[in-house]
């Protein structure tokens, strides 16, 4: 290894070169890569992950993403959403289970039945033991009012990925038509942050026609953006969708791990702060990805709580990781599996975002 790329290594500002040179790197210095990133995390943040007790209220979505099972246009799929009853039995387990978090994900959907129903489970999860759990949600598209409701109602986290910060890229994989907008997205970031949202984004890896300089713009648009929190996971093709007759240009699995772990790993020697997801979709392509992904720098993990009867209905991407485990056994299987990398849960606290919390003490 050259020393130029060890200075690389411990430089607090990169530039998109050296972004592009870390993201190339294979080997030795890959390895050099993922322990710098590792030692930057332990430093800043300490060893401890924190969960989100996932819940997937409902598969039915507005949208058309060329790339996602739930898509709209989509017949193959059986559609649900769950009742109230539902989401707050899973809101207490997660509470039981010490997460200190849940997080509220579902296909798109801006009706006023929906929105008033999410804001109202927001307001009852927040009953539970006296406002014990953070709440995030990843709901995508919203108004700057609904936005503002469900904040104002008690949520305080908002995911929602931007897939590719490249527009041009965007439109490969979203279709061009008045329901996707790549400035919307952009601006409904901007409107999150406003309001006050912990706000998180993200890509997937191994799209066809992604490149590195594309993979090196999307990390400099989460530093641009200044973002709390983000989600990497690998492109998984799902054989209900348009994008699927491009498999051939996706890259091997291996080979899209491993550039998500040197995403993840480049990501946390840029922003060392933040909050970084473990996605379910690294375990999908590997079985050990989700603590490969924690090695390399990513520190929350989202456990699924969604009851067993609707899993399999939520596939965004085919063949999930852990689908078919139950909350116990996927609890004491992380505990395991984080000790064995020098990890530990931290339970019953919400886990925010070290650099969203600095920012807002002033
Ligand atoms: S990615 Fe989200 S918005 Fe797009 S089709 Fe899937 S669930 Fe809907």
């Amino acid at each position: 290894m050259t020393p130029a790329f060890e200075d690389i290594l411990r430089k607090p500002d990169l530039d998109r070169e050296e972004i592009k040179l870390l993201l190339s790197a294979e080997g030795d210095r890959m390895k050099a890569l993922l322990r710098r990133a590792l030692e930057v995390k332990l430093a800043r943040l300490d060893n401890c992950v924190h969960l989100r007790g996932l819940i997937e209220y409902g598969n039915v979505c507005e949208k058309d993403c060329l790339y996602c099972g739930l898509r709209s246009g989509n017949g193959n799929v059986e559609r649900y959403c769950l009742s109230d009853e539902e989401v707050l039995s899973c809101a207490r387990l997660a509470h039981e289970l010490g997460y200190g978090s849940v997080a509220l994900q579902s296909g798109e959907r801006s009706d006023p039945a929906f929105i008033a129903k999410i804001e109202r489970l927001v307001r009852e999860i927040k009953k539970i033991d006296g406002g014990s759990l953070g709440i995030t949600l990843s709901l995508g598209e919203q108004s700057d009012d609904t936005y503002r409701r469900w904040f104002e109602a008690g949520a305080h986290r908002y995911l929602l990925r931007i897939e590719s910060s490249t527009e041009e890229l965007y439109y490969k994989i979203h279709p061009r038509n008045g329901k996707h907008s790549f400035q919307k997205r952009i601006a409904c970031l901007e409107s999150l942050k406003r309001i006050g949202w912990q706000t998180g984004t993200g890509v997937m890896v191994g799209l066809p026609f992604q490149t590195q300089d594309h993979l090196a713009d999307d990390l400099l648009f989460f530093k641009r953006m200044d973002v709390a929190m983000v989600g990497l996971g690998p492109y998984i093709p799902h054989p209900d969708t348009p994008l699927y007759r491009l498999r051939d240009l996706v890259p091997p699995a291996a080979e899209r791990m491993d550039m998500t772990l040197r995403m993840i790993a480049v990501l946390r020697l840029m922003m060392p702060e933040i909050n970084m997801v473990a996605a379910t979709a690294n375990q999908t392509v590997d079985p050990q990805g989700r603590e490969k992904a924690i090695a390399a720098g990513a520190n929350v993990i989202m456990p699924n709580l969604t009851p067993g009867e609707y899993r399999e209905s939520y596939f965004i991407y085919p063949d999930k990781a852990c689908v078919k485990d139950r909350p116990d056994q996927c609890r004491s299987c992380l505990d395991i599996r984080l000790a064995a990398i020098g990890h530990r849960i931290q339970y019953n606290a919400w886990g925010d975002s070290l650099a969203f919390t600095k920012k807002a003490k002033g």
